[in-house]
């Protein structure tokens, strides 16, 4: 890799670890070149080259080999010899040879480990916390202070996309911050299975065995996938007895809890479950928006000039599942057009930007399903809802039905009024209104479609 194209990667990263990490940790490193696959840097000081290399190393290389693949390594130097401790204040720093980085040498041996590399923005700062996952955040807050095992292994499920993965790397991040000479390796147990069956085939077996029993902490993702798997589940389970054996955390997650997860070995199963298991439940509308609100404070500061109108997170906070990727999908999308038109954030552009994401995620709700609710909330039959009767009794509770059906499903008004015995659009509108004064007004209308609201979301 030649200085320019360091150069050129600066912007890239700066954007990736975000704007404080990159003036602390990779501004103030010199590249010097590259020889044989390593790319070379100068920095300040031993911790600081240790620092970088398990805190960023993975990420660093990733996007140097993008630029030149034929960079396999990176080493951190301290140019200084000066600022080392083992020569405190001797001769003229220039004059110094280059002290090689020592700590970097583990670094160097964990390039070795079969880890997968860790995301740098999945850290516990980054994590909202919220009801549904709030136990799961604390287990994973305790294991990451690194005391005494306590629970092990540490059991996180829960559906996709919910954060398990984010929580294991900020577990290990944590680890590593705060000792970084204990090694942390992190794989999917898809790895886990790939490594196994290489080593057979290369027969390098008892490599294998060394490598992971030589591990401080364990932490394997998705174990699910490792289900009906024979030889690979027993190699696993032997690896997780040796692991417990000398006192070593495991962390494992899955999307189901361990009595789901069909052909597991009951042996495994029961080993799995002997540590805490906790699952991360759906996200709820207030954890939706919580995260909604952190990103986009995040995204503000790449887009300085975007506004977001209100109500726009509210908005895909009641709307879109309990998936977060596909939250956090859906404001990257519209942060990206927001900008390529340069219009602000409002419902227009969530309409013109996210219908396919607004569609997919609308069968959840079903007008049915609203008209449903609303009648037993008021003890009325559904007939009457959508029948012709225009007592208040029903007029009232069927304007809240309509009205919870255009903020909850993206059903054109005279699609909603067709559904509610074929009345007029406007209609509809006319309900959609009075609701909406009829909220601001009183307490009870209020409180009832709050509750409503909860419950279909539910
Ligand atoms: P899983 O492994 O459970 O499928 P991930 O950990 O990959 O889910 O999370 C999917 C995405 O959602 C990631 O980008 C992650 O950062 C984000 N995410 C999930 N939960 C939260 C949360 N509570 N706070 C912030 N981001 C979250
Ligand atoms: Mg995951």
């Amino acid at each position: 890799m030649t200085k320019e194209q360091w150069g050129a990667l600066q912007e890239t990263l700066c954007k990736t670890v975000g704007e404080n990490n990159y003036k602390t940790w990779i501004a103030p490193l010199t590249y010097r070149g590259s020889q044989r696959g390593v790319a070379q840097f100068n920095a300040p000081t031993n911790f600081f080259g240790t620092y970088v290399s398990q805190n960023y190393g993975d990420l660093l290389l990733s996007h140097i080999a993008g630029m030149d693949p034929s960079v396999r390594k990176l080493s951190f130097e301290v140019a200084n010899a000066a600022a080392t401790p083992a020569q405190p204040g001797t001769g003229a720093p220039s004059a110094q040879p280059a002290a090689r980085s020592e700590t970097a040498a583990p670094a160097a041996n964990r390039e070795d480990l079969p880890g997968a590399p860790l995301d740098s923005r999945f850290t516990f700062d980054s994590f909202v916390v919220g009801k549904p996952n709030e136990l799961a955040h604390a287990a994973a807050r305790r294991v990451a202070e690194g005391g005494p095992v306590t629970f092990n292994p540490l059991f996180l499920y829960g559906g996709v996309g919910l954060g398990k993965t984010h929580l294991m790397h900020a577990i290990a991040w944590e680890l590593r911050a705060r000792n970084p000479e204990l090694v942390v390796l992190y794989l999917s147990a898809e790895q886990f299975m790939y490594r196994f069956v290489q080593s057979l085939r290369e027969r390098k077996m008892m490599d294998f065995k060394e490598m992971f029993r030589s591990v401080d902490v364990l932490m394997v993702d998705d174990v699910q996938f490792i289900a009906g798997k024979d030889s690979t589940q027993e190699e696993f389970f032997h690896t997780f007895n040796a692991l417990v054996d000398q006192n070593k955390q495991i962390i494992i997650s899955a999307d189901r809890a361990p009595d789901e997860i069909k052909d597991l070995e009951n042996r495994i199963r029961s080993r799995l479950q002997s540590g805490l298991v906790v699952d991360l439940h759906p996200t709820d509308y207030e954890l939706r928006l919580g995260i909604l609100q952190t990103k986009a404070e995040m995204y503000r500061a790449h887009y300085p000039g975007l506004h977001i109108e209100d109500g726009v997170l509210e908005f895909l906070a009641h709307r879109i599942s309990t998936n977060v990727r596909v939250l956090e999908g859906a404001l990257t999308r519209l942060f990206a057009f927001a900008s390529l038109v340069g219009k602000p954030i409002n419902m227009d552009l969530v309409h013109d930007s996210l219908s396919d994401v607004l569609r997919a995620s609308e069968r959840k709700i079903s007008i049915e399903e609203i008209q449903r609710k609303v009648a037993e909330h008021y003890n009325i039959r559904l007939s009457d809802i959508v029948g012709p009767k225009r007592v208040r009794t029903f007029a009232r509770p069927r304007q809240v039905a309509m009205y919870l059906c255009k903020q909850l499903t993206s059903r054109s008004l005279p699609e909603i009024g067709r559904r509610f015995g074929g009345r007029d659009h406007t209609t509809v509108m006319h309900g959609v209104r009075r609701i909406e004064e009829l909220r601001q007004q009183d307490g009870q209308i209020d409180e009832d479609i709050e509750m409503l609201r909860r419950a279909l979301e539910a």
